[in-house]
């Protein structure tokens, strides 16, 4: 490492690229967003151009140095910090963002652009990014890239996935793959940017890319709607799917999760009784921005009749869908303030979700006692299943049967044709539990691109893939 060291120093003969633990507090860059995942660094590497990273990622490769891509540092599966003495490469200072293309409404943005500067580009030219989360302020676009994040509106817009019109990737000996071209058709060969995408920084370095805006809708208008009965969630997805064109998210928080928002984040009184089991936030993207006039009123009234919902409020103004929204929002927050969290992300069939609803209630309160958390975007079939601490159990009951956990969490999953990482990736929490989720063949396949594109596995080794 001293060797690396010296040689950065010398070869790139800037000391605004990287960091010096001697000399700073690295602190933000070793330990991630859950405070779970802490490691140390000999060096954080903050490359300004595509070149540099190439220069790095080679003097890299040539000494063997492991390298930990890093972005917002906001994952939540311990794939952006370094476990033991890894160097950390931050992309932030390539946020590049200025070439926007009318004609095509798309734009060239660099990795490190934090997705809240990219979604007030938009805005300011009268278009949207669509993809929004909670860490909208932190996450960056290479880091979303890298693990191709989801968040509210997957239902009406996809994953990051789909926004991606070219990519520019630089391989961990330095080579720069460049196709940062704005064609929404492509088919000459092998679309390359397909296998980066989603693979949390073990294949190639996410340095720019291509990305498609959309018009801003004209109005959105958000409702929270209550249920007496977690069986009608699936058959309420397919009425609301079809009633509501423009539907853009649906989410489900059971009332447990409201009680504990409330409990732990400061913000506005619940709008609706606490008596139901279950509340729903539908939100469309309507065509008219006249509230009274764009069907939506008309659209909740026909699923009243339906007999499937026990009662419902309609925001009347963007300050009153904040306050429904903060119910869903304020959720990361108010967990982390409870202690210590065991946290999992799948996606389970739409109709099976009200089994499995249950089925998390009892895992948690016969192996843990804790307090079961469950939410999520209901309309892609992605729960969150949070095991929160409660003040009664000690840290190290609680944080013990974490494996065993895991397994049946992921076991409940796999039985039902779900998905182990709804939209969180794999990174160094769900590692050994990959293979709820893949088969022994494409575990080797993807082993076999890692050797290939990363002989010497110096970029993120131990994230994703099984030992
Ligand atoms: C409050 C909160 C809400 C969230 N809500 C959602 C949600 O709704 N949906 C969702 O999908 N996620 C959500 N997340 C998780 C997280 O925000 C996303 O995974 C996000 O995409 C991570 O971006 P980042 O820039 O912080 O990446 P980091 O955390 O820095 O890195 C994530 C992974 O990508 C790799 N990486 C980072 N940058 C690059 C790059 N340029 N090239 C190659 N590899 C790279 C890292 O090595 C790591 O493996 C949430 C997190 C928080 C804290």
């Amino acid at each position: 490492v001293k060797d690396f060291i010296d040689k950065i120093k010398n070869e790139l003969d800037d000391n605004t690229l990287y960091l010096d633990p001697e000399k700073e507090d690295l602190g933000t860059y070793t330990s991630d967003w859950t405070k779970k995942f802490n490691g140390n660094t000999p060096l954080v590497l903050r490359p300004k151009t595509t070149l540099h990273v190439s220069q790095m990622l080679s003097i890299c490769n040539e000494l063997g140095v492991s390298i930990i891509p890093q972005g917002g540092n906001t994952g939540v599966v311990g794939g952006s910090t370094p476990r033991s003495e890894e160097v950390v490469l931050s992309l932030s200072r390539l946020n590049n963002l200025a070439d926007y293309d009318p004609a095509s409404a798309t734009v060239v943005c660099g990795a490190g652009t934090i997705l809240k500067t990219l979604h007030d580009f938009a805005t300011d030219r009268g278009m949207e990014f669509p993809v929004d989360l909670g860490a909208r302020g932190q996450c960056q676009i290479g880091g979303m890239l890298a693990t191709n994040a989801g968040g509210n509106r997957v239902l009406r817009y996809g994953l990051m996935r789909e926004q991606v019109r070219g990519l520019e990737i630089v391989m961990a000996d330095g080579t720069i793959v460049s196709n940062l071209n704005r064609l929404k058709k492509d088919n000459s060969g092998i679309d390359l940017k397909q296998i980066f995408i989603g693979s949390e920084g073990i294949l190639g370095v996410i340095t720019q890319a291509v990305l498609q805006l959309v018009p801003l809708p004209a109005a959105r208008r958000t409702a929270m709607i209550a249920l007496s009965d977690r069986e009608n969630l699936p058959i309420l997805l397919s009425e609301v799917r079809s009633r509501f064109p423009g539907l853009s998210s649906l989410e489900v928080l059971l009332l447990q999760v409201i009680e504990h928002v409330i409990e732990y984040v400061d913000g506005p009184e619940f709008p609706l009784p606490k008596q139901f089991p279950v509340y729903v936030l539908v939100e469309e993207e309507t065509e008219s921005s006249s509230a009274g006039h764009d069907g939506f009123v008309e659209r909740l009234g026909g699923l009243f009749e339906t007999g499937l919902i026990a009662d419902a409020i309609i925001a009347e103004s963007s300050l009153q869908s904040e306050r429904l929204w903060h119910f869903r929002e304020a959720t990361g927050e108010a967990i982390v303030a409870a202690g210590f969290t065991h946290k999992f992300d799948v996606t389970i069939p739409q109709g099976e979700i009200p089994s499995f609803l249950d089925k998390m209630e009892n895992v948690c309160s016969n192996i843990l006692g804790a307090r079961p958390l469950l939410f999520g975007h209901l309309g892609d079939g992605n729960v969150h299943v949070n095991f929160v601490q409660t003040p009664n159990i000690s840290d190290k009951n609680f944080l013990a049967p974490a494996s065993e956990l895991a397994k049946i969490v992921y076991e409940e999953t796999r039985i039902r044709k779900g998905s182990i990482s709804a939209e969180h990736g794999i990174g160094m929490l769900k590692r050994e539990f990959l293979i709820y989720s893949k088969t022994p063949e494409e575990i080797s396949f993807m082993r076999s691109l890692k050797k290939s594109w990363d002989p010497r596995n110096i970029l993120n080794p131990g994230v994703m893939i099984p030992d």
